[in-house]
Parts: C-alpha cells; structure tokens; sequence
C-alpha cells in the first residue's frame, strides 16, 4: 500500500499523508490530486511519495487524480519547498504561489474555440455551383472556407452565418468542426508599441566587455552569481538581450524578472523583438485567462524566454541558463503576505539548483548584493558610464529651509524649479517631477483642539484626497474612507486644517502655475483604471503630455529621451521613517529619478528639494557617488547590528486587545530564550510595532537577530510548532524590507 504528501491551499497547514487506494496509480510528484480535509474536498499537489508498503494506519483516502503527468514540474516542486522551509510559510501557500490561475479546476486546459474547415466532399462542392441543393447561406459558407485552412465560428457569424448553418454542413459531411487552442497574446497590447530594436547596433567598449564576462560565466554552465552595476542609460537591457540569445542558442532557457512591467515596458518590449513568440509573458496585470494561456505555453517549453514579475521566479521551465533580475533593489521583489519571499533571492537558489547564472542588474544595488560583489562571492561588471558618452544629469540642491524663510511656508515648488520648468515648457523639452507621497494633504489637523483625523481601524493619520463631492480622508492601510466633515469632530470648531502635501496638490499648482502646460499624474491613485498608467505614460512617450507629476513609479527604469529636466519636491519624505533602510530607499530613490534626465540628446538636469540637504544619502546621490554610499551606510548598519551586517528575522503578534498580543509575543519570546542563549542570536522585543494598530488589529513585534540564520529560523519554528492555535496570529517575517 502506498502513502503520498499532499500540500493543499489552506494557511499554515504543513503536508497532509493520504493513502493511495489500490485501484490508482501512484501519481508523479507536481501531480494534482483531489483529497478531503475535514468535512471539504479540496485540490492540493503531490510533494512526496512515502516509504512504499508502509502506509501507516487510518489514513485517508486519495481521490481522483487530475493529471497523469506532473502539473508542476519536479524542479519547481522541490523550490516550492525550500521557500516554504526558508520564510516559515505553509508549504500550501508556496504551492499556490508557482500556481497558474485556474489550476484548482479540474480541467486547467486551454480555453478553446469552435472552428470549422472544409473535408474533401466540402471542398468539391464548393467549386460546384450545382452541388447538392445548398442554401444560400450554406453555399455562402462553403464560400467562405474555401482557400483557407480553417475558420472560427465566431469569425463566421460575422460574416452572418449562424452556427446552424455550419452545423448542418458538418452533418452532411462537407465540413468538419473541432476545438483549437485559443491563445491570447498579451503582448499584443498597446504598452509596447513605440520601441524599436536595432539588433544590428554595436555594443559600446564597455558594453561589449561586460557582455564577454557574463557571456563567458553562461558558458561554463554552472552556478553563478554576477551584479551588472551600470549607472542609469549605460545600455543594461542591451547586454540581457544579447546574453539570452547566446544562451538560446545552446539550448537553454532565459527568465528574465523586472519589477513591474508597465512601468518598464521598454525591456519587455525589447525582447519581444529580439525573440518573437518564442517569449512568454508573467505578471499578475494579465487576465487570469492570459496567464493561464502563458503558463501552460512556457510548460510545454514552446518558449525561450520568460518575462515576467516576481512570482515568474516559479515558472515552469526546465531548461533555465540565464536568470537576469533587473533593477536587482527595487523593493516589489519582495512579497508582502504569505509567502513572504524575495523573488531575486529566490531566483539566486533556483539557479544554484539548476547550474544556471544569474545576473543581477542595477544603478543602486542593493546593500546586501553589493557587499557580496565586494566580498568576491558575486562576480561584477560595471558600466560606469552612459551609452553615447551622454553625460549623466547634473543635480543641484535647494535647501526649503531657506525658500521657507524667503516664501513663506506653503511654497511647494522653489524658485529655482519653477524657472527651470518654465525654461523647459518654452523649449518644449520634458518635465518629471517626483513627490513619493500620494494624496493632496497627508493629515487633517484642528487648530483648535489639536485633534488630528486618524484611522478608526489603524494608527495612522487619514490622507486627504480631492473627490467630486469634496475632501475624502482615506486610510491608505485598511482604505477606510469618510468625508472631511466641515468642523472638527471633538471640539467642533470650524477651523481645520490640510497639512503637508502629497502628489495631488503638487498637480494643482502645477496647474495654476503653469496653466498651457499639458500634465499628467501618476500614482496609485490615477492609475487605479484598467489601462490608465499605459495610458499616461504612451501620452507622455509620445510627446502629449509635458509634465509628468507621480511617485515613486515614475522613477523606475523608463526611457523618455525628451525629458531633460526632474525635479524632486520632498527628497527626504522617506528620512523620517523608523526604518534602518530609509537612507538606502532615499539614495536609491533620488539616484534612479535623476538617471531619468538626460537620456537623449540634450543635456539633462535634476533639481532637488530638500529640508536636509547635508544628510548623506542626499548629497551622495546627487553626486550619483554609490560606492561613497555603500561604504558610509555599511559603516551605520554595522555599528547598529542591521543586514547586511547580521540577519533579520521579524515576527508580529496580532490579536485583538493589545495586552492580548503583547502577553502571546512574551510568551513567544521567553519560549525562545534557551535557544538565544546558545549564542545563535539575539532578541529583541517584545514592542509595540511602529503600526500600533492596523486593520483593527493590535499589534506587538519583536526581532531575531544573528549571523546564523538557520538557528534562528529553526527555533522560531519548533515554538510555533508547539503552540498551533497562536500560529495563525503571528506574520513571521525572513529577511524583512520593511520593518514598520
Ligand atoms: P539602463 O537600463 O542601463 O538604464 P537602457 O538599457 O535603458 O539603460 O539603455 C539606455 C538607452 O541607450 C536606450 O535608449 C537604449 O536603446 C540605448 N542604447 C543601449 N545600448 C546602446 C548602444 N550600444 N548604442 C546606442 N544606443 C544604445
Ligand atoms: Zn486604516
């Protein structure tokens, strides 16, 4: 008798053991297999195969099995597995996440289409004006087919002619119908119109260098790890392409991740052109219906190059040679709920485990990939210059504690950047400016009483957003929203108040102040629409659109060559968070959203704002200085014990009353000690998380800190082992980002 482990798709549960009845086969590992759990049948995937014959006592049966061959291959199984090990989640979650949409169905099968084509009888009586007493319509319908191979029903219809119609001719044997796949092509939509690749241009000297040092590390066809740091508009993108065609043409297999693909459709773009249909696309903005259609393409192996998001980590493909990770430190690599991985750590073991290279890409790396390029354990190649000998931007400073003093204290855009937008309007040159803050006022505050307008469900203050009928306060946490009532609501006097500014109010005074100016806004907010942000930003690529005002995504890796001015209104709006990577954010921010001016011909130049403008991270960035910036920041993450420095493992206590969570996180942590005193880590906490509240829930925090991440990893999970109804309240965190 035989046992196999199951992960099914419910939180927190470890592999369920069933048994397979004798009358079914064993069914392969990654194969999908129906199974009860409690009094429900749900659809989870095989692990594991038990130790044959020793099927231990009272195991549940299996019931159908769905696939005779694995649906997730063996590779991705496996990594499945060790995401699930590595970030404490439930293997079931780490399943789902390598899931095509669609996969819990039983028949996860390409949508098809009816179509019809003429048989040989079909085809006679089609030249035959006197064949078999044909209706008008039939008779048009054989017209139709005739010459082609074959046509949908639907096409058909178009043209006027039922179904009945073609139905009828099937019966007399003149045509025949079947189902053919229908494919939708996501590549197809306007995003990526407007890019050309010229596969014929030459590689600068530098270019071409990188390229042979990379290329030469795909060869060897074992695990490697490479940081491409080249400044912003040095030609990264070029030397990907090249690469995964060089690996194409050995037989093996490109991923290439990028953060968010409508903000980077250039590189998406780029290698559609080079490799046609044989590349796949994966992100969660296609339709649950075109990612199944891509995933079950990349799963037959109809491809050779994958694009696509984090979750792409988990594509099925089984001949990888070349992962690339562009923009390597963009932080939406990083899955923020269950599993909480990091898709480029992520891609760096599934290249150890299938002997490929991965090659990490950026501007700004992140702390941690560059230390391991210092230490020799990442190979590097630089760029350290832009294509064309175009020069990078020149940045300037302005200090708003002086404009303050001279303007007062509602002045948004200083002096210097209305003159130099003004300057640029007239040249019809192109305009960013960036404010990494959305709404139009971040608080509401009573000048009476004080009383500021928080969240009923979350510590945080509400943010204020123009709407039809008036101000809306909105909880960007929980999206809570309510009017902005006329008086306050404690002391009921009528004198409230906007303070600070998000990208909202920046777009209005743009607006008054520059009123021919054609502007457009990207944010979450804007682009909540279907097809908005493509929208903007083709409007923008195409010259429609002279101003571009947005947060942080209009700072990603776009490529606008008539934008020759940025300018930055609040470079420190990320400084006063209780984050150890707020300078590394601020520095990556204002670095990347600077490498956005200048990419043509003309000159560009980057003004920023600022109330500190002597603090490191800003005047490095304005130097673009990154190795003066790793060195000093290193110095600061050392000193204060942070990664990469140590590991960081975050784990927050949720419950219902605050003395609820703190009393479970004290448990949690005194149950840790006997392992902490073995001098594997430290603890810190139990403390209020910054988010004291969120989602009506209380929340208590605490922090494993150690250079042997495995032993802290180890203990936490044998203690929530232990305590199975305290599991579900707590968010383990491996490795956290954000630590608020
Ligand atoms: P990065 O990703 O490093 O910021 P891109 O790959 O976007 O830079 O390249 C910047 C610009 O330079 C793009 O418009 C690209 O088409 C162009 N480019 C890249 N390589 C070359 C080259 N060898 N010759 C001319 N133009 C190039
Ligand atoms: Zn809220």
């Amino acid at each position: 008798m035989q046992s196999i482990s199951v992960a099914v798709p419910i939180p927190f549960l470890d592999l369920l053991t069933y048994r397979v009845p004798e009358h079914l086969e064993l069914p392969s590992i990654g194969a999908r297999v129906r199974v009860p759990v409690g009094t429900r049948t749900v659809t989870g995937c095989v692990v594991e195969h038990g130790v044959n014959g020793h099927a231990p006592e009272g195991l549940k049966d299996i019931g159908e099995v769905l696939d005779r061959e694995p649906f997730l291959p063996p590779n991705v199984v496996d990594l499945c597995r060790w995401v699930a090990d590595y970030y404490l989640a439930g293997i079931g979650d780490a399943i789902a996440a390598a899931m095509p949409p669609g996969a819990r169905n039983k028949a996860s099968s390409f949508r098809t289409r009816r179509v019809a084509s003429l048989t040989a009888h079909g085809m006679a009586a089609a030249q035959d004006p006197a064949a078999d007493h044909l209706s008008k319509n039939q008779r048009r319908a054989l017209e139709a087919l005739h010459g082609v191979t074959s046509l949908a029903l639907s096409d058909l219809r178009e043209r006027g002619i039922t179904s009945d119609v073609v139905t009828r001719l099937a019966a007399r044997g003149l045509v025949t119908l079947r189902g053919e796949a229908d494919e939708r092509d996501p590549f197809e939509r306007s995003v990526l119109a407007g890019y050309v690749h010229d596969a014929t241009r030459r590689l600068t000297t530098e270019q071409a260098d990188a390229f042979a040092q990379l290329g030469t590390l795909a060869d060897s066809r074992e695990f490697r790890v490479a940081l491409l740091h080249g400044v912003t508009g040095s030609g990264k993108t070029e030397i990907y392409a090249r690469l995964a065609d060089q690996v194409r043409q050995q037989g093996r297999q490109t991923l290439l991740m990028v953060p968010e693909i409508a903000l980077t459709p250039s590189v998406a773009a780029l290698f559609r052109q080079a490799f046609g249909d044989r590349v796949a696309i994966q992100h969660s903005a296609l339709s649950d219906g075109e990612r199944h259609d891509q995933w079950h393409r990349i799963r037959r192996g109809d491809v050779d190059v994958v694009v696509g998001t984090r979750s792409a980590v988990f594509v099925p493909l089984s001949r990888l040679g070349l992962i690339v990770v562009d923009e390597e430190h963009d932080t939406s690599y990083k899955q923020e709920e269950a599993p909480r991985y990091h898709g480029r750590d992520v891609a760096v073991v599934r290249a150890q485990r299938e002997r490929a290279l991965v090659v990490l890409g950026s501007a700004t790396p992140s702390m941690e990939t560059y230390q391991h390029a210092e230490n020799g354990k990442y190979a590097r190649a630089t760029l350290a210059r832009r294509v064309l000998d175009r020069p990078l931007a020149a940045v300037s400073i302005v200090n708003m504690r002086e404009e303050y003093k001279d303007e007062g204290p509602d002045v948004v855009i200083s002096r210097a950047l209305a003159a130099a937008i003004e300057d640029r309007l007239t040249r019809r040159e192109q305009v960013l400016v960036l404010l990494n803050r959305r709404g139009y006022a971040t608080a509401v505050l009573c000048r009476q009483c004080g009383d500021t307008f928080e969240c009923p469900n979350c510590t945080i203050s509400l943010t204020v957003h123009t709407a039809r009928s008036g101000w809306r306060a909105r909880c960007h946490y929980c999206n809570y929203s309510t009017m902005v009532p006329k008086a306050c609501r404690k002391c009921a006097a009528p004198y409230l108040e906007h303070a600070g500014f998000g990208t909202e109010r920046v777009e209005q005074h743009l607006r008054d102040r520059f009123p021919d100016a054609r502007i457009g806004r990207v944010d979450r907010d804007s682009v909540r629409r279907k097809g908005a942000l493509t929208s903007l930003l083709s409007r923008f690529a195409a010259g429609d659109l002279d101003v571009l005002v947005g947060t942080q995504m209009i700072a990603k890796g776009h490529d606008f060559p008539r934008v020759t001015l940025v300018g930055v209104i609040s470079a420190d709006v990320g400084l006063g968070l209780a984050d150890f990577r707020a300078a590394e954010r601020t520095f990556q921010l204002l670095t990347q959203v600077a490498g956005r001016a200048g990419r043509g011909e003309r000159t560009g130049e980057a003004i920023v704002q600022t109330l500190y403008p002597e603090h490191y991270s800003i005047q490095l960035a304005c130097r673009q200085d990154y190795p003066a910036f790793f060195e000093k920041e290193l110095i600061y993450r050392r000193t204060m014990r942070y990664p990469p420095a140590m590991a960081l493992v975050n784990a927050v206590v949720r419950g219902r009353s605050f003395d609820e969570a703190m009393q479970t996180a004290t448990d949690l942590v005194r149950r840790l000690e006997p392992a902490s005193a073995l001098g594997g880590f430290l603890i810190l906490g139990p403390a209020p998380a910054p988010l004291m509240r969120l989602r009506g829930e209380h929340r208590v925090q605490f922090f494993m800190k150690g250079t042997r991440r495995a032993d802290m990893r180890l203990a936490l999970k044998a203690v929530l082992a232990e305590m199975p109804d305290v599991r579900r309240r707590v968010t383990v965190d491996v490795d956290p980002l954000s630590v608020l």
